[in-house]
């Protein structure tokens, strides 16, 4: 007797709240400037609707729905997301103790530890603005897909993480390990796969798209022999059989030149990128993650003035040549008194030594970053359709671009993460798998 009065109440109560949350389920955003960096432009007082994680108006004449929760950005600047399109978030080398040599991390730290670090950091992208981040290896045994499946299922906040699993190298990756390091205690892994052979080049990128990897990152030329332009043609086909694309850390300009003509998706750093290559690159519309460390990072000798310079003048180049630009940082290191996210955002300073226009900076920063991420059809730009993800500063970055640096909201998946500077995570957090169980 008593159940079925159980329920009937419940059912009550479940209706009247459904009755009276279908008017607060939508969120409507007054922006008093809203930028479209394709375009270049900027629309003033304009409205955003959002609903079910989804953006569903913008425009200027659009009608506030009665009962909608008003979110008033009246006095900022808003604009979609940045992406970093190459950053460690389980990785964080420090001065103390390891003296910033991740290989020492790798061993000091669990991937358990660095997976709770991989949160932290996400979380303090998030906040300064990254809504994407092209997370490229060296997290440990897949401390990067643990990251994104924690995201995606709705336990904590983050930005959307693109991953690639365990970056494939040939025998050591990166390392230059000892014999006995190497056979007798395998030290490389899982810090790198490595994949010799045509054979294990198949297995290693099926492995890192069985265990949850979305893009896959190989080392073109770590080592002096490297890999064939064959060698890398079979990543890149063996990889869109399963629809992923290729990106190659390269160093050398052998090394750019063999990734060049195997056609691969992105290359990561700048060393082995000269006018030449940068040309060739355009022609195929190689993107570029050039990780550009600013002259702000001297100290912890993350660059010196002379690879400064050459970055600088290797980022003009590239500009000049309509090179695809993402904004990338690689940065996987502490620096005292700063969050990951504020780390990341200086790297502004060095695009700004190169001469390239705000307007140019924030499309590497936005659509470069969608396109090479591959989400610009349901993630990233403010039209009808995508993903509610925008922020807002208080100044104008397409007058000057060090607006990003105060980015005052930030708005993930429909629902609010930063409001007046502050962040308001609450929505994000959750004890289950609210988004579903299942995501691999
Ligand atoms: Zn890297």
């Amino acid at each position: 007797m008593r159940r079925p009065a159980f329920i009937a109440v419940a059912a009550l109560v479940l209706a009247a709240t459904t009755n009276s949350s279908s008017f607060a389920q939508v969120t409507a955003i007054k922006a008093g400037r809203l930028i479209d960096p394709e375009a270049g432009t900027v629309a003033t007082n304009q409205v955003i609707l959002v609903e079910k994680g989804k953006f569903t108006a913008v425009g200027g004449n659009v009608a506030i729905p009665q009962g909608a929760t008003v979110i008033d950005l009246s006095q900022l600047t808003v604009s979609p997301g940045f992406v970093d399109a190459h950053n460690h978030l389980a990785l964080t080398y420090k001065v103390e103790p390891e003296r910033n040599s991740y290989y020492v991390t790798t061993i000091l730290e669990s991937t358990p530890l660095r997976a709770i670090q991989a949160v932290s950091n996400g979380i303090q992208m998030l906040a300064a603005g990254f809504t994407i981040v092209r997370d490229m290896g060296n997290n440990g045994n897949y401390a990067d897909v643990a990251l994104r499946q924690a995201i995606e299922q709705g336990w904590v906040p983050g930005p959307t993480i693109i991953n690639s699993g365990i970056i494939i190298g040939g025998m050591g990756g990166q390392f230059w390990p000892t014999p006995e390091m190497a056979r007798d205690h395998k030290i490389v892994y899982p810090e790198y796969l490595d994949a010799d052979t045509h054979d294990e080049i198949i297995k290693a990128v099926r492995q890192n798209a069985l265990f949850g990897a979305r893009v896959i990152k190989i080392c073109v030329d770590c080592k002096p022999w490297g890999y064939t332009v064959e060698d890398i043609a079979l990543f890149v086909s063996e990889a869109a059989r399963i629809g992923m694309k290729v990106e190659g850390h390269v160093q050398t300009v052998d090394g750019a030149r063999r990734a060049i003509e195997a056609g691969l998706w992105s290359i990561a750093h700048d060393n082995g990128l000269t006018d030449e290559m940068h040309k060739l690159m355009a022609k195929k519309g190689i993107w570029r993650a050039g990780t550009e460390t600013p002259i702000t990072l001297l100290e912890g000798n993350h660059t010196n003035p002379a690879r400064y310079a050459k970055t600088v003048a290797g980022l003009k180049n590239a500009y000049e040549n309509k090179v695809n630009l993402t904004f990338s940082t690689d940065a996987d290191y502490y620096v005292p008194g700063k969050t990951r996210g504020e780390v990341a955002i200086d790297f502004i300073e060095t695009w700004k030594a190169a001469g390239i226009p705000p307007v140019d900076i924030l499309r590497a920063m936005t659509i470069g970053g969608y396109r090479v991420s591959e989400t610009e059809n349901k993630r990233g730009p403010i039209k009808v359709g995508m993903a509610a993800d925008l922020v807002a500063m208080t100044g104008n970055p397409l007058e000057k671009i060090d607006a990003v640096r105060d980015v005052r909201f930030v708005l993930k998946d429909g629902a609010v993460f930063k409001a007046n500077g502050v962040m308001t995570p609450a929505a994000f957090f959750h004890g289950g798998p609210v988004n579903g169980a299942n995501i691999r």
